[in-house]
């Protein structure tokens, strides 16, 4: 027995792994500043500069040791939507070293055409890689000729369940293996001592449908890269006495000394990019998210910066409508060179960049776009200070301010920064209030 999909790391240790990994990303970029102990005791942000391809944080980037190895074998991996934001899967890995894999994110497949396009092609007949009674092993008794091969990726329960569910993969063959070597998956427990990881998996069903058993371990590279800088993390994370220092001299929440008292730097940023969707499978793999327009405004002055970038990739179907330009302006865009020099005149070190969320700043650091020290969420921030959901950002500014907002600037981000800059008037005014949790209004009346 094995199972194809190793989630037996119950999820809440899986977002620790996350956290940890972030708060070294922000211990790394919060630099010496007058501002640290606020940046550290309430929600100001550090965004992480993410890699697009592996979507891990810069430091723990493990494209460089992605293989390309190519495959007669067509790879099909459906994934679970819980496990896509697993920092620690393995399907994307796979899916990045496999030319002829595709990766699709979903729970009922009996409509999914794509699944159906897939597992129809004559020439390679569809099979299921995972355990049951009647299952083959596939490195005693291969198929003849080459295949399709179904990966479901998810924890075994979601695995199972999604199997169960779906009478067309239910119903398809089933291979399963042996695993000669235990799982090397030390960041996750195993439910069974020889249930492996799904690229393990991949790595002894490839090696056996296509005959080298040998080629297909250096899918294992990025993987060993992986789960070592986990582990290294997580040892930096509880050996660090700086945190839990922090932890315990955490300040009760409040509007940020550097908002309310330096207006003067204050600039609110939003970005733009040519995104392909999630449906788009392989063509979303080959094209991460790129920066085409970035919007800037300075709130003393009201002083306005606007580039549009020149799409390097292909322009997604729904990009233009989304973002509210059309092609033409978007291919009359100018170079990400110019857009950096172009921006380093307006940007000064000392500005406080103020965004709704880190997409955007982190889709500008991957950019390599330079971006000031101190920088706030606002949106992390009305969260952490009112306790409760923010919602969309035009929801949130309704119910705060009601004027109407104006923008110099372009297409939605126009629209977006002159929401923002609304947002950023209203924290620079003490105008949001921080909730506390035990104040004496909240008491019933009459005591
Ligand atoms: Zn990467």
């Amino acid at each position: 027995m094995f199972s194809p999909l190793p989630r037996s790391f119950p999820a809440g240790e899986g977002l620790q792994q996350l956290h940890a990994d972030s708060t070294l990303g922000r211990s790394c970029l919060a630099s010496g500043h007058a501002m640290r102990s606020t940046v550290h005791s309430i929600a100001a942000f550090e965004p992480r500069p993410v890699c697009l391809r592996c979507r891990r944080p810069k430091g723990s980037c493990y494209c460089e040791l992605i293989p390309r190895l190519d495959t007669t074998t067509r790879v099909v991996l459906l994934q679970h939507p819980r496990e896509r934001d697993m920092p620690i899967g393995t399907a994307r890995m796979a899916n990045l070293s496999l030319p002829n894999s595709e990766l699709h994110v979903g729970v009922n497949w009996q409509q999914s055409a794509a699944l159906l396009s897939a597992i129809s092609d004559p020439q390679r007949p569809a099979l299921l890689l995972y355990p049951g009674d009647d299952a083959t092993d596939v490195a005693r008794r291969p198929p003849a000729g080459p295949v399709t091969l179904v990966v479901v990726d998810g924890t075994w329960s979601q695995a199972k369940k999604m199997i169960r569910e779906n009478p067309i993969l239910r119903e398809l063959p089933r291979f399963t293996f042996q695993p000669p070597n235990p799982s090397e998956y030390r960041i996750r427990r195993e439910p069974k001592p020889n249930c492996v990881s799904t690229i393990e998996a991949l790595v002894f069903a490839l090696g056996a449908l296509e005959g080298e058993p040998v080629r297909f371990r250096a899918l294992l590279l990025p993987f060993r890269r992986m789960i070592d800088r986990q582990i290294e993390l997580k040892e930096l994370n509880h050996s660090s006495p700086s945190r839990r220092v922090i932890k315990k001299k955490r300040a009760p929440p409040s509007i940020p000394i550097a908002l309310r008292e330096r207006r003067d730097d204050i600039v609110c940023v939003v970005g733009e990019a040519n995104a392909w969707p999630w449906c788009a499978g392989e063509l979303r793999t080959a094209y991460p998210d790129e920066l085409v327009h970035w919007v800037a405004q300075r709130l003393s002055t009201g002083e306005v910066f606007e580039s549009i970038v020149a799409p390097r990739s292909p322009l997604a179907p729904n990009t233009t409508k989304h973002i509210s330009l059309d092609a033409e302006q978007l291919h009359s865009g100018g170079t990400l060179e110019d857009l950096h020099s172009r921006w380093r005149e307006f940007i000064r070190d000392t500005d406080i960049l103020c965004s709704w969320g880190c997409y955007a700043t982190n889709l500008w650091a991957s950019s390599g776009g330079y971006l000031p020290p101190l920088r706030f969420d606002l949106r992390g921030l009305a969260k952490e200070l009112l306790k409760r959901n923010i919602g969309t950002m035009d929801r949130f500014l309704l119910s705060i301010d009601e004027n109407p907002c104006h923008s110099d600037a372009s297409g939605r981000a126009g629209v977006r920064l002159g929401e923002l800059v609304r947002i950023a008037e209203c924290f620079s005014g003490g105008r949001i209030v921080p909730q506390r949790q035990h104040a004496a209004c909240d008491l019933p009346a009459g005591t």
